[in-house]
């Protein structure tokens, strides 16, 4: 499969790899922002593979991970109120609110269906006229273009029962937020691929500019991330950070502009709650005021209350950086992707879960 075949070539991930052992010498952390990059990293093996100085961590960018328990506590008091169908990507229904799930709710009788898009939740919409459709959206600016058409199409076919909870979280905003908490010195960044693709590579270079942090926007496949790598090594070893985008096949310094104007025309940004950070100004996606009747926070007035973490879960920490996975008392006895505790081990990107699934096996070269 042409684009795929070649970046999964043992022979030029090992010369890839020749090449970061010979070049690199400084000490260096590089955080991997996306969940995606995790599990290909972990899966993969790469971590073992690179030399003793480089440090990978990874970060905030699984969308499951970062919904903060509060806001799944509106989910799950949408999901109980009479006439109302949650629709919601399958990963969520297993995530922890403060006191409940979305599974649990459904079991407890709540309407909740899993859907893998929003065009489908919109299909439930169309059969079910006499009850309010609520698609649960989240996800970074990968999934918010087509949740924006979604709800340009809802207006087009006049649909009065669609709706939409927007849990959008944007990258570069909370890339800024982790720095400057200070909490882990990152001297470089692997991009998230999916998301470039959307916003192009530019929205980055601030990272090179104000933070003097290496970039290199990576694809998924192991020779991506080796590319990823060997760029970040080499702007980190001449003390020349910018921002570099080896995975140019589908990133382009632009972004996509149809999938830009489409978000551009629904959504504006807004401040966003991030489990285990906090409310970051302007990190979030809410609907622009023409599209207000769609925002199902406006239709139903949910009271917000105190939301709390699951009971030793670290989760918030793993998100920022700070600990990893196995630095959590529960991983492992306790929390398993069969009885997760937390979200990052419910989610097939979270970090806890990668590090249950491939901690120590080495499937690469
Ligand atoms: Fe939370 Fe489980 Fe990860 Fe611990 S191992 S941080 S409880 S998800």
């Amino acid at each position: 499969m042409k684009f795929v075949n070649e970046y999964r070539d043992p022979a030029l991930g090992k010369k890839l790899l020749e090449r970061i052992h010979r070049h690199s010498r400084k000490p260096a952390r590089l955080m991997e922002f996306c969940g995606g990059h995790t599990v290909a990293i972990f899966k993969h093996g790469l971590r073992q593979l690179l030399p003793p100085n480089i440090e990978m961590l990874s970060g905030p960018g699984c969308p499951v991970c970062v919904t903060a328990a509060a806001d799944l506590d509106k989910a799950i008091a949408l999901g109980k109120l009479p006439d109302v169908i949650i629709t919601s990507f399958g990963d969520m229904l297993r995530v922890p609110g403060s006191r409940s799930s979305l599974q649990q709710a459904k079991a407890e009788g709540a309407d909740i269906r899993i859907v893998y898009s929003a065009q489908d939740a919109l299909a439930i919409a169309r059969d079910n006229p006499g009850k309010s459709v609520v698609f649960i959206g989240i996800g970074f600016e990968t999934t918010a273009p087509t949740i924006a058409a979604s709800i340009l199409q809802a207006e087009q076919e006049k649909l009065k029962n669609y709706f939409v909870l927007s849990l959008h979280k944007l990258c570069p905003p909370i890339m800024k937020a982790i720095l400057d908490l200070g909490e882990v010195k990152i001297n470089g960044i692997i991009c998230p691929g999916h998301v470039s693709a959307v916003i192009g590579s530019r929205p980055y270079q601030f990272l090179a500019d104000d933070y003097h942090i290496a970039c290199a926007v990576s694809g998924f496949e192991p020779v991506d991330i080796l590319l990823a790598v060997d760029r970040l090594v080499e702007q980190i070893e001449n003390n020349r950070p910018e921002v570099a985008v080896p995975y140019s096949r589908s990133v382009k310094p632009e972004g996509n502009m149809t999938a830009l104007r489409l978000m551009d025309t629904v959504f504006e940004t807004g401040d966003a709650d991030w489990r285990g950070i906090g409310m970051v100004p302007a990190s979030g996606l809410k609907l622009k005021g023409r599209y207000e009747k769609f925002d199902v926070t406006k239709k139903f007035d949910i009271k917000a209350t105190p939301s709390r973490e699951p009971k030793g879960c670290i989760c918030g920490a793993v998100l920022r950086g700070v600990n990893i996975p196995n630095e959590c008392k529960l991983f492992r006895d306790t929390c398993t992707p069969e009885h997760p505790v937390g979200p990052c081990m419910v989610s097939t990107e979270g970090s806890c879960a990668a590090y249950y699934q491939y901690e120590s096996k080495i499937m690469y070269l």
